[in-house]
């Protein structure tokens, strides 16, 4: 049997596992699937053989409808930062909601969410709020054309910006007809030149200072700043996206590096874990929304909902005020090394990229700089991965994303480092030893 017949057999024993494991998950799927296109409202959570259906979770643990539990190292990809039943948000929902839903106006707690966010990013001169991530990078861009008068927009391969705005080597087909140019990530040189070179058109550069859903592979220093002096030179404005990447330092990710940009998007677990986005950036730029002088609309019923800025309000000032940030970025540096020791001990070609409580792993050796060097991984590797920790009580991502939340303890932890040692060694026949190329496969 080659190396790849035994993977398609590894992975063929461990669905089967899976499915005789989750029989009611499975009714579940068969039966939404009548009213859902594949039973799925967001693309992300379908995996074969079919998904687990969540039926519940509490702090940092989660059940499925067969009624396992698992610790969850995924975090509802970043926005579930305060786990599953934080008595400070919950306390701050009850007490919005008691005050009255839906209440036509401007209310009591949007403005002490955007002070907030005002003062802990320092790019944020004034912010507005949206319903997701996705709505809040579409608004920054909207601005930025109108600000500049300019069409084209610049971003880069395996970025994700949101359900409109997602790319490989080029937009992928669901995001919006804006006229991209797609450059390769941390390649400062090539992406100064073609800045340059197309200055007088470009509006945007629009940046994840580390690549989340493309791999968490960080953006160099130097890639940063030779993109806010590009930026500023040719007059295009630089957004930076920290929706996933707002956790990772005291000021965010952006700010940690030195760099200043014009506009920044946030989003995920700054809702507290409900509906969330925002923008926010240079105070002349996001006056183009003053409404007193009412050059650009931006709408959305639910923009300043009750419910989000309450939970936004007391999870930022209860449970993770900035020195919170670098409290969790120190966990999860030390997670990471350890998960990487556990690769390099056992002579695989796995790697785990990223920074602080944002990791993803690799099949493959050699540096990661941009998503094309991951690109060789099997697939295979890492969904056996997946279907191996969920068997062992740990609830990650099919696409190896790894994220800690603040109810995370040392031991779950722990637990998580000593399954991925049982991976590397369950499957030790068929992970490909560094350096030697897959054949036969
Ligand atoms: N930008 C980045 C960097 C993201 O990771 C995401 C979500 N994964 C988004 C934007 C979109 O956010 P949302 O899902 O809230 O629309």
């Amino acid at each position: 049997m080659t190396l790849g017949d035994s993977i398609d057999q590894a992975l063929a024993d461990a669905r089967r596992r899976f499915s005789d494991a989750n029989p009611a998950s499975l009714a579940q799927f068969n039966a939404n699937a009548d009213f859902m296109p594949g039973a799925n409202s967001r693309s992300i959570l379908y995996y074969p053989p079919f998904p687990l259906t969540i039926a519940g979770g509490e702090a940092s643990t989660i059940w499925d409808a067969d009624g396992h539990r698992y610790t969850d190292f995924i975090g509802e990809y970043t926005a579930g930062l305060y786990g599953h039943s934080a008595t400070d948000i919950r306390e701050a929902v009850d007490e919005a909601m008691r005050a009255g839903i839906s209440l036509t106006g401007h209310n009591m707690l949007e403005g002490k969410l955007a002070r907030l966010l005002c003062e802990r990013f320092p790019a944020v001169q004034l912010v507005r709020f949206t319903n997701s991530g996705t709505e809040a990078n579409l608004m920054a861009l909207t601005a930025a054309l109108r600000f500049t008068g300019r069409r084209k927009i610049v971003v880069f391969a395996g970025a994700y910006h949101g359900g409109v705005l997602a790319f490989g080597a080029q937009p992928s087909p669901t995001t919006v007809p804006f006229e991209f140019i797609v450059l390769p990530y941390n390649d400062a040189a090539g992406a100064v030149a073609r800045i340059d070179a197309d200055g007088a058109d470009i509006a945007a550069v629009l940046l994840e200072p580390m690549l989340g859903s493309g791999g968490c592979i960080p953006g160099d220093a130097d890639f940063i700043h030779a993109l806010r002096d590009a930026a500023t030179r040719v007059g295009a404005l630089l957004i930076v996206d920290e929706v996933m990447t707002s956790r990772l330092g005291r000021e965010g990710l952006t700010a940690q590096i030195g760099v200043t940009p014009d506009l920044m998007t946030m989003g995920k677990y700054l809702g507290g874990g409900m509906s969330f986005g925002a923008f926010g950036g240079r105070a002349d730029v996001m006056g183009l929304f003053d409404p007193r002088t009412g050059a650009l609309a931006h709408s959305g019923t639910f923009n300043n909902n009750v419910v989000t800025m309450a939970a936004g309000y007391a999870g930022l000032t209860k449970l993770f005020p900035p020195e919170a940030a670098e409290v969790l970025s120190a966990r999860g540096n030390r997670l990471r090394d350890r998960l990487n020791t556990v690769a390099t001990d056992a002579d695989v070609d796995l790697q785990f990229t990223g920074l602080g409580s944002l990791m993803n792993a690799h099949f493959v050796g050699g540096d990661i700089r941009r998503p094309e060097d991951a690109a060789g991984a099997d697939p295979r590797l890492r969904e056996l991965l997946f279907l191996h920790l969920l068997d062992a009580g740990f609830y990650t991502s099919p696409r190896g994303f790894i994220v800690l939340s603040l109810p995370i303890t040392d031991s779950d932890v722990d637990g998580l480092v000593d399954a991925m040692a049982g991976f590397v060694s369950t499957y030790a026949s068929v992970l490909v030893k560094s350096g030697r190329a897959l054949l036969g496969s």
